[in-house]
């Protein structure tokens, strides 16, 4: 019989890291968990209670509400996604948006925040056969995690696809605006003091910039394998 691994993956915004890791989770049987959801969650949350005033955001407040925020999964059959809902709400298509990506760096930045998502994310890692992305993943939620992916490309590559994948929902934004939230999500993301972003020493790199879907998840899938064997 396999055995059952966590497959961390980490890497910079918009990497098409959550299309890889839902595919491969599929593939072989696991939980997907999308932790960027979860902090994107919190964001929605304090923007939903006037916690942004003035393009500030207040820090203290949100602190103090974070025992009534409750973050769940529930698998939507038709769409296949396991979506996103914050104290019963379902927020799926809420936390996409770039308004969201503007104020979510910023809230992860914040200690309190990373430790309560931390702690539920380790939970869900108890019985193994997870695949979980993220920034963090590989260095501090499960620094043993038995396969470390760090997924990269470019950063006008990656917003070009963000971009895409926005018009498409038809939101009104601009590649500019797109890619200037990409380098400032990176920036925030990789000098924060907890959990920076950061390649774990065992983690392997995949540059997918001159990857098609096809061929990264090929990859992938085989390095998954061979860990499992
Ligand atoms: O993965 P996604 O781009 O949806 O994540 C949104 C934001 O959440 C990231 O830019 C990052 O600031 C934060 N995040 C994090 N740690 C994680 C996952 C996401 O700080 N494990």
């Amino acid at each position: 019989m396999n055995t059952k691994i966590i497959i961390a993956i980490d890497g910079h915004s918009s990497t098409g890291k959550s299309t890889v890791a839902k595919q491969l989770a599929k593939a072989l049987g696991y939980t997907y968990v999308d932790t960027g959801a979860m902090y994107r969650s919190v964001a929605w949350y304090a923007m939903q209670k006037g916690m942004v005033v003035n393009d500030e955001l207040v820090v203290d407040e949100l602190k103090k509400s974070l025992s009534d925020i409750t973050i769940r999964f529930k698998y939507n059959k038709a769409s296949g996604i396991a979506e996103a809902y914050v104290n019963g709400e379902n927020v799926e298509s809420q936390i996409r948006t770039l308004e969201v990506s503007q104020w979510v760096s910023k809230i992860a930045a914040i200690s309190e925040v990373r430790s309560k998502l931390v702690e539920q994310q380790q939970q869900m890692g108890v019985n193994k056969a997870l695949v979980m992305d993220g920034r963090d993943i590989g260095t501090v939620v499960f620094p043993n995690a038995e396969l470390k992916l760090f997924m990269t490309a470019p950063a006008e590559i990656r917003a070009k696809r963000r971009y895409n994948e926005l018009k498409s929902k038809e939101e009104k934004v601009t590649f500019d605006e797109v890619l200037k939230n990409v380098i400032e999500r990176d920036r925030i993301d990789t000098t924060r003091e907890d959990s920076p972003l950061i390649k774990a020493d065992d983690a392997i790199v995949i540059d997918n910039s001159l990857l098609s879907r096809e061929e990264q998840f090929e990859q992938i899938l085989s390095l998954a394998n061979k860990a499992i064997s």
